[in-house]
């Protein structure tokens, strides 16, 4: 697989949103914050996949005309997770900007092959591919390669920590070799580090950013919610807007090229 550098905008590159989108006001208020902060990338996950049944599924399609809403009014671009070919049929019917694999999906090569077939005249989306739960770097560079396959060339990989049975501070442990390994196999795919989903809780995050940022990855997607304790999905990790750009200004950030 021959990837290419594509990003041209800012670095880092900061993606922010709420872990689900829930109403229309949630989500007009969250984007409208994050912009005030200089956020114009926004992320939303509309289904859910959650761990157990009987919990909240995401909006599904109600969230389109909301996101279509906070794309005129506040110009900005979005990310949706999709998880199935008819996700996709969707979020292509919708504009939506930016297409994430989440990391129950990458496991499933059978899925992804379908999502990637779904793009095979949409070659000029962008896809960001998380990593598998589980530590298995050939399964997350098979998920890339079934993309890049298609024709997608907007390709990014997105570091979401590893499912662990073991007692952890993380939710998802960070094994930082396993992406470090990633880049140096294709060292110009763009790597995008998720601290919210590798923290589970707010007061981890920033040491988690830093350490990306001494890395020198791309970019950073961190979950933010006008009001992180009544999120439906993962309050305890959400940053208000506010307290984003807290932790964005105290972050170090060196040489971007890798
Ligand atoms: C999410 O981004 O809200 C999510 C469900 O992430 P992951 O696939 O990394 O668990
Ligand atoms: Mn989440």
């Amino acid at each position: 697989m021959e990837i290419k550098q594509w990003y041209e905008g800012e670095k880092p590159w900061i993606i922010a949103g709420p872990c689900s989108a829930e109403t229309e006001e949630q989500m007009m208020e969250t984007v409208e914050g994050l912009v005030n902060q200089g956020i114009t990338t926004i992320r939303a996950g509309i289904w859910k996949p959650r761990t157990r049944p009987n919990s909240f599924e995401g909006v599904g399609k109600k969230a389109f005309p909301w996101i279509k809403k906070a794309k005129e009014i506040f110009k900005v671009q979005f990310a949706i997770e999709v998880a199935s070919a008819q996700h996709v049929e969707m979020a292509l019917e919708n504009d939506i900007d930016i297409l994430w694999v989440g990391a129950r999906t990458t496991v499933n090569p059978f899925n992804v092959q379908e999502i990637a077939d779904a793009l095979k005249n949409a070659t000029d989306k962008t896809v960001f591919v998380k990593n598998p739960i589980n530590p298995d770097l050939n399964l997350w560079i098979g998920a890339l390669e079934r993309f890049h396959q298609a024709g997608i060339t907007k390709l990014g990989a997105i570091h979401r920590g590893f499912s662990t049975y073991q007692e952890s501070i993380y939710r998802n442990i960070p094994l930082w070799q396993i992406p470090i390994d990633l880049k140096s196999r294709y060292p110009e795919l763009l790597l995008i580090c998720d601290p919210s989903h590798i923290a589970g809780k707010r007061d981890l995050l920033f040491e988690i950013a830093q350490k990306a940022m001494n890395l020198r990855y791309d970019g950073l997607i961190i979950e933010s919610h006008r009001d992180p304790a009544a999120a439906w999905s993962d309050a305890a990790q959400q940053l208000t807007p506010a307290n984003l750009r807290v932790l964005l200004d105290k972050l170090q950030i060196r040489d971007l090229t890798f």
